[in-house]
């Protein structure tokens, strides 16, 4: 299968304006963060669509009415450091979710994962776990953090970030194809350091303004 072919990159013209102005080298820190966050809340609300919810009864002002409420506890799990910069908007968009990390980096000659920090909310088996990080570059760092989810219990996992290419896909694929991919965009290529091109740089370093 191709790589295309196991990722799903939104279609909407929002994503693609604010994925835009990421990309553009001469955009400042503050507005990437504002984009980043905006862009994550449209993926957020295409990961969530699918998800159950459970009938209940709402009383309004003037009558009784049917309500509805999720069926499954949210969890949001962002990769340290960058995935930091898609929890804010989306955690406030769904305030009752809880809050994992996984620090993971990335050796800069091996490119390998290594972690130095996990902690996963104690809800996340019965949960819809969302996993973030801005960038599946190699996949490696996505693939370790989605085994770590995995090893402490989480059954329904997505992943989203906001530019992937076809190397994370398949890499990212090939060890958790039970795990759906959503992406802003699919990048044709990476470089001989590990960066998405065309991509965006360094999500981190643009977000946090360390650059
Ligand atoms: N991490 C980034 O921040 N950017 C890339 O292009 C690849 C990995």
């Amino acid at each position: 299968m191709s790589a295309k072919a196991q990722i799903r990159v939104i279609d909407h013209p929002l994503a693609a304006a604010n994925l835009s102005i990421l990309r553009a080298k001469t955009t400042e820190p503050d507005l990437f963060r504002r984009h980043l966050q905006e862009l994550s809340v449209l993926l957020f609300i295409e990961a969530s669509r699918g998800w159950g919810t459970a009938p209940i009864q709402v009383e309004t002002p003037l009558d009784l009415c049917l309500g509805a409420v999720l069926a499954k506890p949210i969890v949001l799990v962002p990769i340290l450091r960058a995935g930091l910069g898609m929890l804010d908007r989306i955690q406030r968009i769904a305030p009752d979710a809880a809050i994992g990390h996984i620090g993971l980096y990335r050796d800069a000659e091996t490119l390998r994962p290594v972690s130095y920090y996990e902690k996963v909310p104690v809800n996340v088996t019965a949960a819809e776990v969302l996993l973030l990080d801005p960038m599946l570059a190699t996949g490696n760092t996505a693939c370790e953090a989605a085994s770590i989810l995995k090893a402490q219990g989480a059954r329904s996992i997505q992943f989203l970030c906001i530019v992937a290419c076809p190397a994370g896909v398949e890499q990212f694929q090939r060890d958790h194809s039970d795990v759906p991919i959503l992406a802003a965009a699919l990048d044709p290529a990476l470089d001989d350091h590990g960066y998405i091109v065309p991509g965006l740089g360094d999500a981190g370093d643009r977000y946090f303004g360390t650059g």
